[in-house]
This record gives structure tokens, C-alpha cells and sequence, in this order.
């Protein structure tokens, strides 16, 4: 099976054809880079209009052979930018002839993980710009098992960022300041398995007002967030019984996390994976490898009823592509 995979649910317009046979993986991304601030549904929309076709284009010319169905980002993301990637998939499915797979971009995120761990069951940690939450498979399901009460994590650290003025995105420049600082305080809050970063983006903001260091600031910001999702992947996995644990998300670049999960990990004798920086962060390379999957397992959709969902949640999907292995 050969699919092309869209995605283009925030920043990255994103094409990539996947070969189930022989395994290539095929990327080409663009992402939208705001002027100022952080991400403009608007400006991100238009974004996805002007790069959308070229990245499909170059992916296009990279398959080796005819593409056997389209897969696009239904959702979660901006309805702006959704609406535009949905057309495209819709009319290249319509123009090729051949069949749409609808992805959901969150399970997206995990399978990713799944697929190249080679893990049967792993709890997942979603930490991504927009959302954060664990999620385990049960019942033909990815329940959340946990998740953020307020903001998405990644966007809770471009909101100090860009209160100090650094440009977007903040991540990367947040964990390049921690290197350089030392902890203070901040507001932890971990309520049962759910996670809020409000109260503690507000308190970051404060420290710096009044003269904190911002590389002080940075470090405590990573060790106190990081902390409680690694606090939350923990309990999910000792709640649920499982020893795999995969990581998702853009966050999931930051090798603090990855090195906060490892070692919890470790102490409980569980395997941890997190995919490579390409494939943690928006990426159609995700949606291609899922939409491989589902397309498999017949689970296409109509072009009628391929209408996006800009709150698409992971439990709302039906898993067709896995049969219950654990109890
Ligand atoms: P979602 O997948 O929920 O739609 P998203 O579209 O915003 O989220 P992702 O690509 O998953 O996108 O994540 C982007 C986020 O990752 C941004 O908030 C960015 O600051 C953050 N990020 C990127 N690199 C790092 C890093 N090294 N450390 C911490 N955060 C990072």
C-alpha cells in the first residue's frame, strides 16, 4: 500500500507518501512562521494555501509508483486551516480516484510511536503545542486517561515567551535557557490524573516581572511542567498495569522530558520510546503511516462525510486497525 499523507492543522503544511512494503517514508514540510506573536488562525490559513500544493507536489514526485488513498488531519486543530487542507485531500482523492482516510492528528501522534517502537500497548503522553494528555487503548478505544485542564503545554511555554519576547515558537528557547539556570518555585498542579499550566504560566510571567532571571525562569518552568506529566504517564502506568510508554508531541523534543521520562521509566522497569524530532512534531509523515493503517483495515470515508472537526477528541475514534490484545 502506497498512501499520501496531508497535514495542516496548525503550522505545518506538510505532504509525505508512505510505502507499507518497503517501509520508505517520504517528508517534505513547510512551516508558518509568524511575524510576531504566536500562531494567527488567519495567517496560519493562508499559510496552508500557498504551501500546501507545492509540499504535495514534491511528495508526489517522490512516490514510486500510483498512490492507493489519500489520508488527511481531520482534526484537532484551526478550523481555518483544516478546512483548507480538507479541500485539498478531497479534491486530490476526487482526482486520483481513489479512496479518503479521515486521521485523527492526536492518535496520529501516538500511532507514530507505536509503529516505530514496535511496543504492543503503550500508555501514550501527548505533550504537543495544543493539548496535552495520556492516553491507553481499552475496549477499541484510546480512552484519555488523562489530560490538561486549561491551556496546551506547548502553547502555555510560548505564552511566557512571548511575554519576555522571544520569538515563536518558545520552546526550543526555553530549553536552551534552563541550561544556564536554577530552579525557583512555581506552581504545581496535578489534580488525580489531569494537569493545568494556567496558574503556573501566570507565576512564570510574575518571576520575571520582578526581576528573576530568565534562565532561572526557564528551568523551573521545565522541571515543575515536566515534572507533572511525567507524574501523570506514571500513574497511568502503574494504574493500568502496562511497561510501555510512548511519547508524542512537539514538547517531546525537549530532552529534559525525554530525559524525565526515560528515568522514571527505568525505576519501574518500563520501556520507554520516543520517536525522532521529525516525527514528534506536526509532520504528515504520522498521518500517512496511520492513514497506511486504516486504509488497510477499510476504513475510508465518503467524501460526503469527510467534513473536519476542529475538536476532534482521540476517544471519538472507533479503532478499526487493532484488535484488544490486553484485558
Ligand atoms: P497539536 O499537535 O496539539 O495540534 P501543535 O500543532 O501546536 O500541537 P506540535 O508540533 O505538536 O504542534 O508542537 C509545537 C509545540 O512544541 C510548540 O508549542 C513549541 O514551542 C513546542 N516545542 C518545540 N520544541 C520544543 C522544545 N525543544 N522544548 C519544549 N517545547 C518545544
Amino acid at each position: 500500500t502506497r498512501i499520501l499523507g496531508i497535514e495542516g492543522t496548525a503550522w505545518a503544511a506538510s505532504a509525505a507518501v508512505y510505502d507499507d512494503t518497503t517501509e520508505r517514508l517520504f517528508v517534505e514540510s513547510d512551516a508558518y512562521q509568524p511575524a510576531s506573536g504566536g500562531i494567527h488562525p488567519r495567517e496560519a490559513a493562508e499559510h496552508m494555501r500557498s504551501a500546501i500544493p507545492e509540499v504535495i507536489e514534491t511528495a508526489l514526485d517522490q512516490a514510486e509508483g500510483p498512490i492507493d488513498a489519500v489520508a488527511f488531519s481531520r482534526g484537532p486543530g484551526l478550523g481555518p486551516c483544516l478546512r483548507i487542507v480538507g479541500t485539498a485531500a478531497r479534491s486530490l482523492a476526487g482526482t486520483l480516484d481513489v479512496p479518503l482516510v479521515g486521521v485523527n492528528h492526536m492518535v496520529a501522534h501516538l500511532e507514530i510511536g507505536r509503529h516505530r517502537s514496535g511496543f504492543d500497548s503503550p500508555i501514550c503522553l501527548n505533550a504537543s503545542g495544543a493539548n496535552a494528555h495520556v492516553l491507553g487503548f481499552r475496549n477499541g478505544r484510546y480512552r484519555v486517561l488523562g489530560e490538561t485542564m486549561d491551556t496546551g503545554v506547548g502553547n502555555a511555554i510560548d505564552k511566557f515567551t512571548r511575554h519576555v519576547g522571544w520569538s515563536h515558537p518558545g520552546g526550543p528557547k526555553v530549553e536552551q535557557a534552563a541550561m544556564e539556570g536554577s530552579y525557583i518555585d512555581l506552581p504545581y498542579v496535578v489534580k488525580g490524573m489531569d494537569f493545568s499550566f494556567s496558574g503556573i504560566m501566570s507565576a512564570a510571567k510574575d518571576a520575571y516581572d520582578e526581576g528573576v532571571p530568565v534562565e532561572d525562569v526557564s528551568d523551573a518552568l521545565q522541571e515543575t511542567i515536566f515534572a507533572m506529566l511525567t507524574e501523570v504517564a506514571e500513574r497511568a502506568l502503574s494504574l493500568t498495569g502496562r511497561n510501555e510508554l510512548v511519547l508524542g508531541g512537539g514538547v517531546g523534543q525537549n530532552k529534559r522530558l525525554r530525559e524525565m521520562l526515560q528515568e522514571m521509566a527505568d525505576q519501574r522497569g518500563a520501556r520507554f520510546f520516543a520517536p525522532e524530532p521529525e516525527l514528534l512534531r506536526d509532520n504528515a509523515g504520522m498521518i500517512a503511516v496511520l492513514g497506511a493503517t486504516m486504509y488497510e483495515a477499510g476504513d475510508t470515508i465518503p467524501i460526503a462525510d469527510s467534513g473536519i472537526d476542529a475538536d476532534f477528541r482521540p476517544d471519538q475514534v472507533p479503532v478499526t486497525w487493532r484488535s484488544e490484545t490486553i484485558p
